[in-house]
């Protein structure tokens, strides 16, 4: 059978490269996957494409209507994801590797997809933070708004994770409005280029949005622009290079690393043989060293455990590997399958060489074996001990990127701290401990070297969802070695893709151009009750005024006997008047919101379902008895949750007699769509 050439996709074109192509072998038996290139590509003529067709598409959706066509991806990659696990086995992944792969990249979509639902607005604008009031009168304010990059993300990603890792940057990035270019590691990139078709014949994606490079990058970096952002994942030594290219240092070219990484775990000073933490942490260091092979950025590189105990961690994790069965990734027998690629093992076992040439000495595993099928990359788990991790420095600095782990032991706390810091900045890192105090000394001495960090016992260990998996709710990505940079962490990891600007003006334009209701901005009174119409009947500023009603002595004092809420500034004058805040007797905060809702309820079933929350809520101007209020209910900002309920964010502004803004906050409601 003729060896299948992987396409570019270029211009909304499935595009063959031109020239030399390379050869990209199986990891199972060393047989040719498939032939790879992407010469004649005019690569300056993609990021225009791009720039000039995918982003103005793009940015003509909402984030709303970029979330659904997010989900829609990650179910067009859930429908044919059997096609991939055949292809992803011949990365030497297990089926249990793939699913991290191929159902983690999909979820992955699906939480960014929801993210972007639930906390930006139906909007193209994102707001950062609240209004900042620059004058008197409230005519001049400045607020924070977040508007798309108008160039192009270029996607560099690792061998390791062909789904996965380009899933986990193109959610942010098209969530955020920008187009993308993916550059799959070479030795994996048949298994990309098949998830891009799948995305590509879903016919959801916006011309221009989405092309892909199979091969070398050409020229592209000299066609960088201040509006592009590059986000690479791989060594620390491509992404040195990389970002040191006079384009991105010239055009200040947003970089975003995640590379090298000698993540740690370590076992508490309580977490004794014996103790669940004890056995949690064994269980951890053995799965990141075969899960994938090893070839995880976020796995345990080094594993260390009070001095006393290190030689029962040893005896532990060896017996445990021992039983690690490993071969063909097909097989359902094996727990580990191959590296990548003959030549990544050839890597791995000269690092190995390092790291014993350093002092540390291989407690389990022969690294010259070859187990598995001829022709393949397998190897077996290599653990390490060194006793003195302070003379060798190897040990915080070399990284094996495969089925390799050291021990080591610590001292004492501030020992721990340090060894774990001399890592010079990681991704990941686990702590294994029953004991708040310990967890407190180590996550305050080392949180800021590392990117994540878990603390896992007894009572999480089962729900753990472990030491390895970057989470797309939480920041993936680390300071120092690990490449200074954060990916994901939900909707921070979409501002990547995105310019902050603060607008200076009045709050009617502020309100125009970030299409949502600002607090001074303008409202239309609207005379049916908002609550008999659907959202979709509602537009941004509609505005109900109520009429106002007088708070008695007589409303305070039933509200504290019939709540239980007797407070001094609501019972007792003398007290509330020697307050430095009140005059005297004050209504409760409680009473005032409870009456707001009095006012501005409509009580008949409708449209609004229920009240599901409040937010930002602020009393700012005491109500004293024989005070009047009344309440404004402005639709601030309109969301969809799903295809029958929608979420209307309302503005509550309670003013007293004088106009004085009594208290305001956000009233959340579901509505129907
Ligand atoms: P590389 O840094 O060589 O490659 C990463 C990506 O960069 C690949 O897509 C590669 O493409 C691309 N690339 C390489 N050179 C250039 C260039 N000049 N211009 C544009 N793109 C380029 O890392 P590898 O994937 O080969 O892995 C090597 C080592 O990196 C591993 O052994 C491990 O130590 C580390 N690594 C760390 C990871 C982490 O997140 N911590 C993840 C993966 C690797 P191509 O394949 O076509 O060369």
């Amino acid at each position: 059978m003729k060896t299948p050439q992987l396409l570019n996709f270029a211009f909304d074109k499935w595009v063959q490269g031109e020239g030399n192509l390379a050869d990209i072998a199986s990891a199972i038996d060393g047989s040719l996957v498939a032939r790879t290139g992407s010469g004649g590509l005019d690569f300056g003529g993609m990021l225009r494409h791009a720039r000039e067709v995918g982003g103005p598409a793009l940015r003509k959706l909402t984030f709303h209507e970029r979330a659904r066509i997010i989900k829609g991806l990650g179910l067009a990659i859930m429908a044919r994801k059997e096609e991939l696990y055949d292809l992803s086995y011949q990365t030497g992944a297990t089926r249990k590797d793939g699913w991290i792969d191929i159902e983690g990249g999909a979820g992955t979509l699906f939480s960014f997809s929801s993210k972007g639902r639930r906390e930006l607005p139906d909007a193209h604008v994102l707001l950062d933070g609240a209004v900042e009031p620059l004058s008197k009168s409230g005519s001049f304010i400045g607020q924070h708004i977040y508007t798309p990059l108008q160039g192009a993300a270029v996607h560099i990603n690792a061998f390791n994770f062909p789904v996965w890792g380009m899933l986990e940057k193109l959610a942010p990035t098209f969530l955020a409005g920008m187009p993308a270019i993916v550059k799959p590691a070479s030795s994996t990139a048949y298994l990309c280029e098949a998830a891009v078709r799948v995305m590509v014949e879903s016919g959801l994606l916006p011309p221009g949005s989405l092309q892909l490079i199979v091969g070398g990058v050409g020229d592209l970096f000299d066609h960088l622009t201040g509006q592009d952002v590059v986000s690479f994942t791989g060594s620390a030594s491509t992404a040195l290079k990389l970002r040191s290219h006079p384009v991105v240092q010239r055009e200040s070219v947003k970089f975003v690393a995640e590379q090298d990484s000698l993540n740690a775990s370590l076992l508490g000073p309580d977490a004794a043989p014996g103790t669940p933490e004890f056995d949690l942490f064994v269980k951890e260091v053995v799965n990141e060293m075969t899960a994938k092979a090893g070839q995880k950025c976020t796995a345990i590189r080094r594993a260390m455990a009070p001095v006393e105990y290190l030689d029962a961690v040893e005896a532990a994790i060896r017996d445990r590997l021992a039983a690690t069965k490993v071969g063909d990734p097909r097989d359902k027998e094996s727990r580990m399958g191959a590296l990548v690629s003959t030549s990544q093992r050839d890597d791995v076992r000269a690092q190995i060489g390092k790291l014993t040439a350093a002092g540390a000495r291989i407690v389990a595993g022969n690294p010259d074996a070859s187990p598995g099928i001829a022709g393949g990359a397998f190897m077996e788990p290599i653990l390490l001990r060194s006793d003195d991790p302070w003379s060798n420095s190897a040990v915080h600095d070399v990284e094996a990127f495969g089925p390799v782990s050291t021990v080591m032991p610590y001292r004492d706390m501030a020992d721990a701290i340090a060894l774990a810091n001399r890592g010079m900045g990681s991704l990941a890192l686990s702590l294994f401990t029953y004991s708040p105090e310990a967890a407190r000394e180590f996550i305050q001495g080392a949180a800021a070297y590392h990117g994540r960090m878990l603390v896992l016992n007894r009572d999480n260990g089962a729900e753990s969802t472990g030491h390895g998996s970057p989470l797309p709710v939480l920041v993936h990505g680390g300071p120092g070695r690990a490449g200074g940079s954060e990916e994901m962490g939900g909707v921070r990891g979409v501002k990547h893709y995105m310019q902050r600007t603060a607008i200076q003006s009045t709050p009617a334009m502020i309100a125009a151009i970030s299409e949502q209701y600002i607090p001074g901005g303008p409202k239309h009174e609207i005379l049916q009750h908002p609550f008999r119409r659907r959202m979709s009947e509602l537009t941004i500023g509609d505005t109900l005024k109520t009429k106002s009603r007088t708070v008695t002595l007589e409303d305070i004092e039933h509200f504290a006997h019939f709540t239980g809420d007797t407070f001094y500034a609501h019972m007792d004058d003398e007290a509330a008047k020697a307050s430095p805040i009140f005059e005297g007797r004050v209504a409760h905060g409680y009473l005032i919101l409870s009456f707001a809702a009095g006012l501005f309820v409509d009580p008949d079933p409708g449209p609004v379902l229920a009240n599901t929350g409040l937010e930002n809520l602020r009393f700012l101007t005491p109500l004293y008895p024989d005070d009047s209020m009344r309440v404004e209910l402005t639709v601030r900002s309109k969301s969809l949750k799903s295809e029958d309920t929608g979420v209307v964010r309302w503005a509550v502004e309670i003013f007293n007699q004088n106009d004085e803004l009594v208290a305001t906050y956000d009233l959340l409601t579901e509505n129907v769509p």
